[in-house]
């Protein structure tokens, strides 16, 4: 069964609270899914990516499929 997924950026900073989702993709499954996350983190410098799949393409119903961390793109408030 084909599966859909989109991604989600999100900027994420502890010591100011902050966890907010930034943007959304939509990730080509017949094609490199991490290679794919790694390109959409570094062009939100993001350290976290959400992903989501779906068994129909419209979205209706979406489960969480994985996270990515990206500790390059981290905050660097405590250095
Ligand atoms: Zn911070």
């Amino acid at each position: 069964m084909t599966k859909y997924y989109i991604a989600v950026t999100y900027e994420v900073c502890e010591h100011n609270n902050i966890y907010e989702d930034m943007n959304e993709y939509r990730v080509d499954s017949s094609a490199d899914i991490y290679k794919q996350i790694k390109e959409f983190a570094k062009t939100d410098v993001a350290p976290l990516v959400k992903v989501y799949e779906s068994d129909t393409s419209d979205f209706e119903e979406l489960r969480l499929y994985k996270e990515y961390q990206f500790k390059e793109y981290e905050c660097g408030c405590n250095q």
